[in-house]
């Protein structure tokens, strides 16, 4: 069951009438956004993190649409930028699709498929105590063990992890929760991060992985990458993966899980359990979660 999350009616467009237009000749405004969220038009789709080596689903992402009534099916890059302007408007989401998210992962468990889910939280909402209370609150009513639950921290804004990041990072590995470094050698998403929060799992960026089997310096990126994966003791998946020769190059370099196009598009969540049943190599493990 969805919980309701307070959005607040003070919110005005006058700030965001500098917002990034997007690249798909819409951009919506704070209102058709709150709208949207109260319509509970936005959902979710998933996209699985997959073994390299048997093509087997590992895991899910949970990643955003809108399905907007007059404009159709809208990616993030149509509307996650302007509410990145508002975080209250991404911590709505957020709560909306964790509610989603969970209860597809608890279906799918009840169907005897135990899969982990991942979530994308910015690092400012990493830094909102208030935020992190309520997931806590949500997600303690799970009843699935935490360690299926995994946040990805995306890189928004040049926020500095501050103690607040690392004190909340705590205290949602303390109830088992993973934290993965998502987007990992692009932006923010840096060594310096690496070094500053603790992470579970480093998501390397799909720019690297689509120049890295003709390119010297990305194959050397993705080389480091494996080896400093491993020295950490952390997951790492590979993002991007679209074609067969990426996903035997990029096993041969010792990598283990990626996700990407090759394997399968984001698709709704609803339709995830049907389409687990139609394709024959996702068979779903568990021996590869490692805690
Ligand atoms: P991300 O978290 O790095 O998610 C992976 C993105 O790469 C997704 O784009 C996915 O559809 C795309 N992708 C996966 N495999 C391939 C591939 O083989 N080729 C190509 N070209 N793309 C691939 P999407 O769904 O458009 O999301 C873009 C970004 O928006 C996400 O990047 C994430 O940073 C953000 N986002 C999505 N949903 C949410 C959300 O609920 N909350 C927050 N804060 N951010 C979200
Ligand atoms: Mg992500
Ligand atoms: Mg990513």
């Amino acid at each position: 069951m969805r919980t309701t999350c307070p959005i607040q009616q003070s919110i005005s467009a006058e700030p965001y009438q500098s917002a990034p237009a997007t690249l798909f000749g819409y951009t919506p405004n704070v209102h058709e956004i709150l709208r949207g969220l109260r319509c509970h038009e936005f959902v979710a789709y998933v996209q699985p993190k997959f073994e390299l080596e048997s093509n087997a689903v590992h895991s899910v992402e949970v990643l955003a649409r809108w399905e907007h009534p007059q404009r159709g099916l809208l990616a993030p890059a149509a509307f996650i930028p302007l509410m990145a302007f508002e975080t209250l408007l991404l911590d709505e989401l957020l709560c909306d699709l964790l509610d989603q998210g969970l209860a597809c992962q608890t279906e799918l468990h009840s169907q005897g498929r135990t899969l982990g889910f991942s979530f994308n939280l910015s690092m400012l909402q990493l830094a909102n105590d208030a935020l992190i209370g309520r997931l806590i609150g949500r997600l303690g009513e799970h009843t699935l063990p935490l360690s299926l639950v995994t946040l990805e921290v995306t890189e928004d804004a040049p926020s500095v992890a501050s103690a607040v990041c690392f004190q909340n990072v705590s205290r949602l590995r303390r109830l088992g929760v993973r934290m993965s470094l998502d987007d990992y050698g692009t932006g923010y998403s840096s060594l310096l991060r690496l070094c500053q929060l603790p992470f579970d799992e480093l998501k390397l960026a799909s720019q690297v992985t689509w120049h890295s089997i003709e390119n010297r310096p990305y194959r050397s990126v993705i080389g480091n990458t494996v080896a400093l994966a491993q020295e950490l003791r952390m997951q790492l998946v590979v993002e991007g993966i679209e074609t067969e020769g990426q996903r035997v190059w990029l096993k041969q370099m010792g990598v283990q899980l990626g996700q990407g196009y090759l394997h399968s598009r984001p698709m709704a969540a609803d339709s995830f359990a049907e389409w687990l049943r139609a394709n024959p190599y996702a068979i779903a493990t568990r021996s590869s979660f490692n805690s």
